[in-house]
């Protein structure tokens, strides 16, 4: 892997530190985090960036009426686009409960989709 460097603002509470996280030569350095969640972000940040997916789905043929649905863990970031893509292909019919799987495992991230809403 190549050198990084970057400055991530910390989402983990509302102070917001921007920290700067290095690696160089197999070494990391993190700076500026005021606490070890930070340290923990900035990290995965550099290392295997992560973010939930949310969106909608198309309910019972009619485009206009979407239910929101995410992920059930965050998926990685370079997977985001196979991820939006497998939903767009998806449409379900109700009843649809809150929590409900839609899509189980997919784009073989190990997340589901998951109903954030329900529809009767
Ligand atoms: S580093 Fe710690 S104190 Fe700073 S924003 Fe992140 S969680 Fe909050």
């Amino acid at each position: 892997m190549t050198d990084l460097r970057k400055t991530i603002v910390c989402i983990r509470c509302p102070l917001g530190c921007e920290i700067v996280a290095e690696k160089r030569e197999d070494i990391y350095k993190i700076q500026n985090n005021k606490c070890t969640k930070g340290w923990d972000y900035a990290f995965s940040e550099l290392t295997n960036p992560v973010r939930y997916v949310t969106s909608t789905i198309a309910i019972d043929h009619n485009s206009a009426h979407r239910l929101p649905v995410r992920t059930s863990l965050p998926v990685p970031k370079d997977k985001m686009f196979a991820v939006m893509s497998a939903i767009k292909l998806v449409e379900v019919t109700t009843p649809v409960h809150e929590g409900q799987i839609l899509i189980k495992n997919v784009a073989g991230t190990e997340a589901d989709i998951i109903a954030s809403g329900c529809s009767s």
